[in-house]
């Protein structure tokens, strides 16, 4: 299969719609997807509704054919995946004993009775398959339905991905498809945003099948570069013609093109010519200093700092 898979992830929880808490799981599964050449397209944040939910998995089908969610499989009432989706697929909901039978073993070993409400936890939707959860007391599913792949991850990250390498992972492999994604990045310094756009534009906007972002961040604007192909060779040939191109549009302005940070490369160059720097700073806070001995080995060649914070 060469065709390329899209993915979304939805990240079930109320909690994960409050300041407190954070979605981290979709990080850990775009990354991991993305090594199989699968692009994910969407992300979405559901509370513990079964409306939003079910709404946010029906549009999620009709986009792509990998939908991982995850969270919402606990045995409280808040936990609506299992029921949502099994109720979206019209699949009946089935009592499946030897899951019963492990959750009641879980609560024993903790020397306590197995709470009726847990019960739910062992419901599993018709031609569901059951991902294992040694790490926690409700299993993973896994459904294809109509071409398409679902797969419902518990919300704990320690369950999650574990789940994720030892039961996704292989199901995905086998479908695999020789799609890849080739990236580069460049980092530029003492320019702004527009500033970089205006130059590199008429370079990038004529390769339609690379995905360039440009993104400001604090002192530097990074460009990134993303290819998905099966074809590697035209790919790096491609990102080279595009990185020659942003070289003659930036000049000097480029200071890094692998991902390195501006610490890294001064580092770097010192290392290389056996320099050393010292700072003499004023208004701040040793601020330099900091970033210059933030790197491991820094005392290879940083020879102290003088800091004056009365601002002479
Ligand atoms: P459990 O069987 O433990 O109840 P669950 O599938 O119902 O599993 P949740 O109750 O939704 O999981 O979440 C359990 C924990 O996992 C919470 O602490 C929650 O904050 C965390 N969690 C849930 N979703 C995510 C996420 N997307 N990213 C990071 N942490 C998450
Ligand atoms: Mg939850």
């Amino acid at each position: 299969m060469t065709k390329q898979m899209k993915a979304e992830i939805i990240a079930v929880g109320s909690e994960l719609l409050t300041p407190d808490r954070m979605d981290t799981n979709s990080l850990f599964l775009t990354e991991e997807l993305n090594k199989l050449g699968i692009e994910v397209v969407r992300k979405s944040i559901v509370g513990d509704n079964r409306d939003y939910l079910s709404a946010a998995f029906k549009e999620a089908l009709e986009r792509v054919e990998l939908v991982i969610a995850s969270g919402g499989l606990g045995p409280t009432e808040d936990d609506v995946t299992r029921e949502t989706v099994a109720d979206l697929l019209s699949r009946k909901l089935h009592l499946h004993q030897e899951i019963l039978r492990y959750i009641e073993g879980r609560f024993r070993q903790l020397g306590r009775e197995m709470p009726a409400v847990n019960v739910r936890q062992a419901m599993v939707p018709e031609g569901a398959e059951i991902l294992e959860n040694p790490r926690g007391s409700a299993p993973g599913l896994w459904l294809e339905d109509a071409g398409r792949f679902i797969a419902l991850l518990p919300g704990p990250p320690r369950e999650l991905k574990p789940m994720y390498q030892e039961q996704i992972l292989p199901r995905l492999q086998r479908r695999g498809s020789s799609i890849r994604m080739f990236h580069r990045e460049l980092r530029v310094a003492g320019m702004g945003e527009s500033s970089v756009e205006q130059r590199i534009k008429a370079i990038y906007t004529r390769y339609a099948e690379v995905n360039t972002t440009i993104l400001a961040a604090p002192g530097e604007i990074q460009i990134h570069l993303r290819v998905w192909t099966d074809d590697a060779a035209h790919a790096q040939k491609t990102l080279d013609e595009i990185v020659q191109g942003f070289e003659i549009a930036l000049a000097e302005r480029i200071f890094s093109r692998d991902g390195s940070s501006m610490e890294e490369v001064v580092a770097g160059l010192l290392t290389r010519n056996n320099s050393t720097i010292s700072a003499a700073e004023s208004c701040t806070g040793g601020l330099l200093a900091q970033r210059l001995t933030s790197i491991a080995g820094s005392s290879s060649y940083s020879s102290g700092t003088h800091s004056d914070e009365r601002g002479r």
